[in-house]
């Protein structure tokens, strides 16, 4: 996953884009940076860490400029260290250039096979770089020309805010995998992965970028150039059930919305009989109320969570069992005990989160526990950007809805269907990505596909 923030225009183009990554801060946690072009140099900031972290006022003020590009960093593909942070910066033929992605190319081990092969080395373990090759090795005359041979050459779910020179760029693949939007803050132009970014800083959503198209920002305006169609639109349905924050309008619909109608399709399909429904805070809280309001059963809070645990903090050595999570989401016994309760969770992922959650109801004296998840289950990995990508990794990859029940520790566990996860979404089902679900692979994966993957993790 990742963030991507991009503005056009603004003289406090870096302090903007500081607040549209903090913003963006879910999309990833790694690593954050942003660099800005003031028409004569190009200045860059960037650190391991969260945007908190890794930008002070002091650094900001060092980012000059009335174009900027942040990116806020999730290993998929480069493992985490200093080299991968983005965005990339380079010159070329005395021209900045930076480059921020979101997603995952699909294509990367023949491009990097061949791109060595010419001669090419790579700093990073990052399939980003490999748009920074294909540009220099473009050998057009304008930057246009170069970068619509690099966007044809590259295949996957990419979402990019760039600058070259004077330009701020943003491209989205041909499919669409990943979101991508473009504003206005006055006569600033903008480009974000979601929409919070742009309510932060007081801009206007003007539209979303389309799949196959490149926009190029510059002082004479807004151009776009469509240079690819895929046969389909393949937008990452994920986005919808975990990953984009649901203040935001990605895929132009608002993400709270579509949450609460998979809760409420999944009361349809599995309804329960018990004293009060609860989310897993704080990603499942609004499939639980479309499944409160739906099955008419009161919403309640069965555990706190706690907003100020940063990344790192003092544990105490063995005397408290599981601290980590108890420190994140606490109980309320008096809410609880004796009770049954019907949980929510958007997704299960590997499983292991889940049946600590579980066990943390059991001891604060639940009667009975029922799961329901407003996906379907999570059975194939994912190539084109979110980050669980081995088999191995899935827990229902493996074993039956029984075993997962059981190895959760459930009374019991129903999943939203199929076709009722793409009944509650805002767009017809063949203009989404549903490979984590269905296997059905817009881009076919091949070996070669997930070795360079892995190899890079
Ligand atoms: P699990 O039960 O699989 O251990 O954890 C499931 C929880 O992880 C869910 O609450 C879900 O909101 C969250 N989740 C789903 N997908 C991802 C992901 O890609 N990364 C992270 N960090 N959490 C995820
Ligand atoms: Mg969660």
């Amino acid at each position: 996953m990742c963030g991507v923030f991009g503005i056009f225009g603004h003289k406090e183009a870096a302090k903007l884009t500081y607040l549209g990554l903090y913003a963006l801060q879910h999309r990833g946690e790694e690593s954050a940076g942003i660099a800005a072009f003031d028409g004569k140099r190009l200045n860059y900031q960037k650190g391991m860490g969260l945007v908190s972290e890794v930008f002070s006022e002091e650094r900001i003020k060092k980012l000059k400029g009335y174009i900027a590009v942040g990116h806020n960093r999730y290993s998929t593909t480069g493992s985490s260290i200093a080299e991968n942070i983005q965005p990339i910066l380079v010159n070329h033929k005395k021209t900045p250039v930076v480059v921020a992605h979101n997603g995952n190319f699909t294509n990367t081990y023949e491009l990097y096979s061949q791109l060595e092969k010419e001669g090419a080395i790579f700093h990073t373990t990052m399939d980003s770089e490999i748009i920074i090759h294909l540009l220099a090795r473009a050998q057009k005359d304008n930057f246009k020309d170069s970068l619509l041979y690099a966007l044809n050459k590259i295949e996957g779910a990419y979402s990019l805010a760039m600058i070259i020179g004077n330009n701020l760029i943003a491209a989205r693949d041909p499919w669409g995998f990943r979101p991508l939007c473009i504003g206005k803050l006055n006569d600033a132009y903008v480009v974000t992965s979601e929409t919070c970014a742009l309510d932060l800083i007081g801009g206007n959503y003007l539209r979303d970028v389309e799949p196959g198209e490149l926009i190029i920002i510059n002082s004479k305006g807004m151009e776009s150039i469509r240079f690819k169609t895929a046969y389909r639109k393949a937008m990452c349905i994920f986005e919808y059930i975990y990953f984009a924050r649901p203040d935001s309008n990605i895929f132009n619909y608002n993400v709270y919305l579509v949450r609460k109608q998979l809760g409420r399709q999944l009361a349809k399909e599995y309804p329960l009989i018990c004293d009060f429904v609860m989310p897993i805070p704080d990603s499942g809280s609004y499939a639980a109320l479309g499944f409160s309001e739906e099955a008419k059963i009161p919403y309640q809070l069965g555990m706190i969570r706690n907003h100020y645990i940063g990344r790192t903090f003092i544990q105490p050595s063995q005397l408290v069992r599981d601290f980590r999570v108890k420190v994140k989401l606490n109980p309320i016994k008096d809410v609880l005990k004796d009770k049954k309760v019907g949980v929510i969770e958007d997704s299960i992922v590997r499983g292991t989160t889940s049946k600590i959650r579980v066990k943390t109801l059991r001891e604060a004296g639940v009667k009975e526990v029922h799961m329901r998840v407003s996906c379907p289950p999570l059975r194939f990995p994912c190539f084109y950007g979110i980050d669980f990508p081995t088999k191995r990794e899935l827990i229902a990859a493996s074993r039956s809805i029984e075993e997962i029940k059981n190895f959760i520790g459930l009374d019991s566990l129903g999943y939203l269907s199929l076709e009722g996860m793409l009944k509650s979404m805002p767009h017809p089902p063949q203009d989404f990505c549903t490979a984590c679900f269905t296997g059905n692979y817009p881009i076919k994966p091949s070996k070669k596909m997930s070795k360079s993957i892995l190899e890079r993790r």
